[in-house]
Formats: structure tokens, sequence, C-alpha cells
């Protein structure tokens, strides 16, 4: 026997040993389940299964990738010769081409990705000539998404009187008729989305027992990983190509199932039970990669949840440190503090940056935690997801204040003459295009020196051309008389962008809105920034400095490809199966950990009581929960509650910031620091899950308007009155200009002078 199997412990060395049949393993985090799995081929292997008549899917191509380097540090190269092992899409793509004929497609077939697949959407929207603002180019594309994905096609659509029913209710009658449309369309053009991957898998399933019977018998032995997030799509493929010789293994864990959002259903492991009656089970209950507080905690967070399975889960290893808690003033402290955290242990633990993750729940944290990182010369990567500034909604915006401020940039009127939707065509576009390459002149410029029909462009576009060129004549007249940050609201709100996300219900349309929004925070923390020591005090603070200062900073990131450690960023979401020796899950706060989304429904608030299981049962040594009590959102400081999830987890292993405590008492000490009177308050108010969405929850508002010196509104400011800024301390207003959006306040303050502030964003208080 060789030692491989030395380093299991006797559940999981039988788990590895009886690779026929069908097998079930669900346990918690850490125990070894991704192991056992790489572990169980390996040993099949060694044993004379030949590599060819194995498939693994696994969620991620790194996590095969890894498990292929883990197999082949085992055994020689030649013994894996053959085997499947991707994702779910790789492996089936695969299938797929060398079975397009059978399905009428050519082998050949082109892949859409998702904006392929949208601007398809889009395409028939306006051929069919329905009003985007009720068929949402997005939403309309997610519930294909979710019908494809449990196999409903589109004649089933119609005749579903559930689905039709929703449909109308959302009042989409013609949703069923895009369907049909976009399923046609795609075909015709040769081309399968990613749903429909899965989808003409289980068609080609259905329809032709020939298939199942040369791939039933090729993949003798499946192993799934993450088997609590398939969906009903994956699940019927697996089950059918294990139908033959049933050796299917499937591992995973119910409590860290967080994709049902995409459809993946739970159930999946309740109906492999049912499908496999005499399968075995087994139960691995060692967690091996963290410590016991942190096994701990994460135990008694998750026994909050009512739907899961019963399982244990326990460490022998150290106690360690308890789980620190951050409170923080603001996103920005937030951020500083982590990386100055960061920094102090790399040195205090001789760690390196690659020890290191910081989890967030959305995309647009990451920008803030970012910018410390770089200030203290921190390497890190944006793990699974463009840099902020190279997002799509980014550079969407970008591109807006481009045009902005030089609307002869080609390049960015491309990208946003038809976004958000206005039904210029690309016809239309490459006409306009034509027409300006023959005159020689941008598009720009012949669009004002031409009418529509001198280019050609013909129908809808027409009068939308015309909104197009006003919303950039109004802006460009306004760029001289307002500053960068104040140019890129009205841009964001004139545009129709900002307007565009809010209406729509898609999950994707919410985090585009974040980033927007925090674009739009890092042009005003680019204005308010005081000149550092050496700069000299008339900084550029126009949006065409920004727009310099983001390129170069685009330029700098694409750079990140070597060798160095780096630490982690990464979403919640894609920190599933990982493992690092610190991580920091930053954002604890009501409604965005867990999301809007999350308080609404039982269901919801559970899975993000799931999604919270992932990121803390992510570290090895330690872990750090932070939270602010504020967070720039809007164009204002918006206070924001501690989340319900700190409050869940056993007190014994966390280690509160000076003067919190979980289980304290609210007192009437009027010393006590403000956040911690919210804090306590919020903790002893049961908050409810029927919260509406953007309210706080219960108690919040009121404790905060009893303890914080609420902002002064900009009626209570006048010259000559003495005023109280956070930062910059006492000082006198001097002046005052009030304007449509805003007032400017003019204040000398003791320390440091003169500066003009903002009303809405200084938080005056008048003393
Ligand atoms: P997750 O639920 O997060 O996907 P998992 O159950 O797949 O976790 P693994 O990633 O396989 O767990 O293992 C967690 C860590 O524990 C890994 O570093 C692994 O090498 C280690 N480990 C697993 N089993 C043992 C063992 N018997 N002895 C020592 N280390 C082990
Ligand atoms: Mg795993």
């Amino acid at each position: 026997m060789s030692n491989y199997l030395e380093g299991l412990n006797p559940a999981q060395r039988e788990a590895v040993e009886n690779y026929n049949g069908a097998t079930l393993i669900i346990a918690g985090a850490g125990s070894g389940k991704t192991r056992v799995l790489t572990m169980r081929i390996a040993y099949m292997l060694q044993q004379g299964v030949k590599p060819y008549n194995i498939l693994a899917l696994t969620f991620t191509n790194k996590a095969a990738r890894e498990m292929r380097e883990r197999i082949n540090s085992i055994l020689p190269y030649s013994a894996l010769r053959g085997m499947q092992m991707g994702t779910f899409h790789s492996v089936f793509c695969r299938i797929l081409r060398a079975e397009a004929a059978l399905l009428g497609f050519p082998e050949a077939f082109t892949i859409y990705d998702t904006a392929d697949s949208r601007n398809v959407v889009k395409a028939i929207i306006r051929e069919m000539e329905l009003p985007e603002e009720k068929y949402k180019p997005n939403e309309v594309y997610s519930r294909i998404s979710l019908a494809k994905n449990n196999l409903i096609l589109p004649d089933a659509y119609a005749a579903n009187a559930q689905l039709m029913e929703e449909d109308s209710y959302t009042k989409r009658p013609r949703l069923c008729d895009i369907y049909k449309s976009y399923f046609a369309r795609c075909r015709a053009n040769g081309a399968m989305d990613f749903d429909d991957m899965l989808l003409y898998m289980n068609i080609l399933l259905r329809d032709h027992p020939a298939v199942v019977e040369k791939y039933g018998n090729l993949y003798q032995y499946i192993l799934v990983d993450e088997y609590q997030d398939t969906n009903f799509s994956q699940y019927l493929i697996v089950k059918k190509l294990a139908s033959i010789h049933r050796n299917i293994c499937v591992v995973g864990d119910d409590s860290q199932s967080i994709y049902s959002f995409r459809g993946a259903r739970i159930e999946n492991i309740l109906r492999f039970q049912k499908d496999n009656p005499d399968c075995q089970i087994f139960k691995l209950e060692q967690n091996y990669r963290s410590t016991s507080t942190i096994v701990n905690a994460a135990n008694s967070l998750i026994e909050k949840n009512t739907r899961k399975l019963p399982k244990k889960l326990f460490s022998t290893n150290e106690d360690g440190e308890k789980i620190k808690v951050i409170c923080c003033q603001s996103d920005k402290e937030e951020g500083m503090r982590i990386a100055s955290d960061i920094h102090t242990t790399m040195y205090t633990k001789q760690a390196a940056a690659s020890d290191f993750a910081v989890l967030y729940r959305t995309n647009a944290q990451s920008r803030v935690i970012e910018e410390y990182l770089r200030s203290k010369n921190i390497p890190y990567r944006i793990y699974g997801g463009h840099s902020f500034f190279q997002r799509a909604e980014v550079k969407d915006m970008i591109s807006y204040l481009r045009m902005a401020v030089n609307p002869r940039d080609d390049e960015a009127l491309k990208r946003i003459i038809n976004f958000p939707p206005r039904g210029i065509g690309d016809t239309s576009i490459e006409r306009i295009e034509q027409a300006a390459r023959a005159d020689g002149v941008s598009m720009w410029d012949v669009l004002l020196a031409k009418t529509p029909s001198e280019m050609g462009v013909r129908g809808t576009a027409v009068k939308s051309l015309g909104g197009f060129i006003s919303i950039f004549q109004e802006i460009s007249a306004r760029s001289s008389s307002v500053d960068a940050y104040n140019l890129a609201v009205e841009v964001a709100n004139r545009s129709g962008v900002i307007q565009h996300y809010r209406l729509s219900k898609a999950i994707e349309d919410e985090s585009r809105l974040q980033n927007t929004e925090e674009l739009l925070k890092s042009i005003k923390e680019f204005v308010d920034s005081e000149p550092t020591e050496g700069e000299e005090q008339e900084r550029d603070k126009s949006i065409t400095a920004w727009l310099q200062d983001v390129s170069l900073l685009t330029d700098m990131d694409s750079n990140a490809e070597d060798n160095t450690p780096r630490a982690t960023l990464l979403t919640v979401h894609s920190s599933k199966g990982l493992e690092f020796k610190y991580t920091y899950i930053v954002g604890l706060e009501e409604n965005l950990f867990p999301s809007n989304r999350g308080a609404e429904t039982l269901d919801n608030i559970e899975e993000e009581r799931r999604l919270f299981y992932v990121a803390l049962t992510r570290a090895e040594r330690r872990v750090v929960l932070s939270f602010a009590t504020s967070r720039f959102k809007w164009g204002s400081i918006t206070p924001s509650n501690p989340s319900r999830f700190i409050k869940e987890i056993d007190p014994r292993y966390l280690e509160m910031p000076l003067g919190l405590s979980a289980s304290a008492t609210d007192d009437d000490d009027d010393d006590m620091p403000i956040h911690r009177k919210t804090y306590n308050s919020n903790f002893q108010q049961p908050t409810s899950l029927t919260t509406p969405r953007n309210e706080p929850p219960t108690g919040f508002k009121k404790v905060v308007q009893q303890s914080t010196p609420t902002p002064s509104s900009s009626q209570d400011l006048a010259v000559g009155k003495r005023v109280h800024h956070q930062r910059f301390g006492e000082g006198v207003v001097t002046n005052l200009e009030t304007s449509a959006s805003d007032t400017r306040v003019t204040v000398d303050f003791v320390q440091g002078g003169e500066k003009v502030l903002l009303a809405k964003f200084a938080k005056l208080v008048v003393v």
C-alpha cells in the first residue's frame, strides 16, 4: 500500500477504497471531500481501472487542473492519460461536438457567452417591437436560462400554466414568443449558449439510446465534486450516464449550497438517495483545514439554518486565535485597517502575501481594499473577476465620461451609443461609421453634420440618435462649470444608465449598479483628496485628469501575471472549495451581507447564511470579520448596521472590539462611542425577516437618531456659524453657494484654514 492512503483517516480511507457502486459523501467544510475524491481516482487507477473509463466533474477548471496535478504527483502521467476531468461545460462540449450531427448542429458550433446571448435577446425584442421597459433583455434572458436549466423547451413553456402565469403577472405575455424565437435563432446560427450545452446534452441522451450506451459504457466511473450546486439539468445528465455501470460518487455539503439563484438545487442530494437506494453513505466529520475555534464558530452559525442535513464537524487542531471583529467608521477605514493588519501579520508571522484572502459579498467592495493594499505595497490579484476598472459596466460608464470630454472618441461612442438600449441597432451604427469613414471625420462629427437619412439610418434609430446627440450636447455644455464628480453624476443620470439598472430585476444588474456607484465614489474621493506632501497645491481635479489616472492604473493591473506571491481578493461565491491561512471577511452589514435580496425570504436568508458559512470555513488559522458603521451610497453617507450573522456566532469564539460585546446589554453610559450603542441595540433587537428591502432592520433608525449628532441640513448653515467637521475639526462658515444639486460651503477651519465642501457630503454639525 503506498503512502497516500496513510494520509487519510479511517472514514476517508473507506470512502476511497470502496469505489464500486453508488456513493454519497455529504460532509462539512474542510473534511477532506475533495481530497477523498482525488485519492479515490488515484486508487482506482492503481487498482487497474482504465483512465478513459473515469469522468470527474468539478465546479471550476482550476479545480480539475489541481486534482489532476495531485494524482500526477502519485502516479506517472501515462497512468492518467485519457481521463476526463473538468467542468460540466468543458466535458460535455466535447461530446456535443462529436455528436453534433445527431442534434442538427454543425460540429464547429459557436458558443455564445452571456453577452452574445443578451445581444440576441435584445435584437429579438427590438424586432418584435416590444417595449424594452417591460421586456428587459437581462430579465428575459434569466427567465429563458431558468427554463432551460429545468429542461423546459419553448413549446413546453407555452403549455406550462405556472410559468405563463408568472410572466403575465409581471406583464410579459410575449416572453414565450421571445424564447421560441431565441431558441430558433441560436439553432439557425449554429450556436449554443451555456444553458443550451446542458440542455442539448439532455436531449441527446433522451433521444438517442445508442449515445447513452456509448458514453455510459465509456464513463464507467463518474465522480462529481460540489454536488450541492448542480442544477436539474446537470443532475439528469449524470443520472443518465451512470445508468449502465452505476458507479457514481457524488461529494458535497448541503450547508455550502450557494447557487440556487442560478437554478442549483440542494434536493439533488435527496434525489440521489432516492435514485440509488443501495448507495453507500460516508460521513467525514473531522475538519483538517481550520483551528477548532473556526470550526466551532462555523458550526454555531450554521445551526441557525432550519433546512439542512444533520451532520457533525469537529477539529482536533489547536484552538487558535479567536475570530476578531473589527468595527470601522467607513469602508475606507475598513480597507485601511485590513491592509495594515495584513502588512503587520506578514512581518510578525513571516507570512507571504499569498497566505491572505479578502472575501466580500459583492465585487464592488474590492475597489477600496485594492486601493489600500496598493498603498501598503501588498501585491494582490482579483480572483475570478476582472480588476474593477476592467469590468464591462465600469468601462461603459468610463466611455460616457470619455465622450463627455471628447465626443470624437469613436471607440467610446460605439460602446455606449446603444447602451442603455435605445433602439440604435448594429446596422445603423455600421452606417454611421461608414459615413464617418467616407468623410474622413469622427462618428460624432458625422452625426452633427448629416441627417440620419443621408447616412442611410432609418426607423426607431432616427429619433434615438437625436436623443443621444442632445445628451452629449447638454453634458459638454455643463462640463466646464461643474467639478468632475458632479459631472460624472450628471452623466450617470442623464445617460439613463442608473435608471436602466435600477429598474432591472436581473441579479447581475444589481451588482452593475453597485459597481457604477463605486466608480462615482472613486471620482468623489479623487475630487476631495487633499494634495499629499510635495504635491503642488493646485492639483488638476478635472475628469480628464481622473480618466488619465484610471487608464494608467488599468495598464498597471494588466501586468499582474507573474510569479509574485499575491494576496487574493475574491467574492465569497468564488471562494468555494479554496483555503487560505488568513482570511478577512469584509462588509458584514445588514443589506450587504446578508444582501438586500437575501433579507426577503427565509429561503434567501438561509442561502446567505450558507454563503457566510462558506466564507468562515476558508481559513486555516485566522478569520477577521469587519463591518463599517457607514458606507457611501448614492451620494450620501448611509449608516449601516452590523450583520446579524456576527451575532449568530457563539460569542465564545469572538473577540469583539474594545467596549463592544455581542451579548452585552444596553446601558446608559453616555461616554460610549456612537457605534457601540448602535451595535448593541441592533444585537438586542430581533431582526425581522420581513423587513422591507432597503429599510434598516427594526430598531436601528431610532437608535441612530438618538445617539448620533445629526448632520445639520444646509438650511441650518449660514455665514458666521460655527461648525464641526469629522476630519477637519471646528471652523466658521465664510461662504455659501447654493446650486440645484447641492450647497457649497466654505469653512475656515481652526486648523487647516479655508476649505470648500459640499454640504451633502460634509456632514457638518452646527455647534
Ligand atoms: P470544502 O468543503 O471546503 O470543499 P473539503 O471537504 O473538500 O472542503 P478538502 O479541501 O479536501 O476538504 O480538505 C481540506 C484540507 O484538509 C486540505 O488542506 C486537505 O489536504 C486537508 N486534509 C484532508 N484530509 C486530511 C487528513 N486525513 N490528514 C491531513 N490533512 C487532511
Ligand atoms: Mg472541496
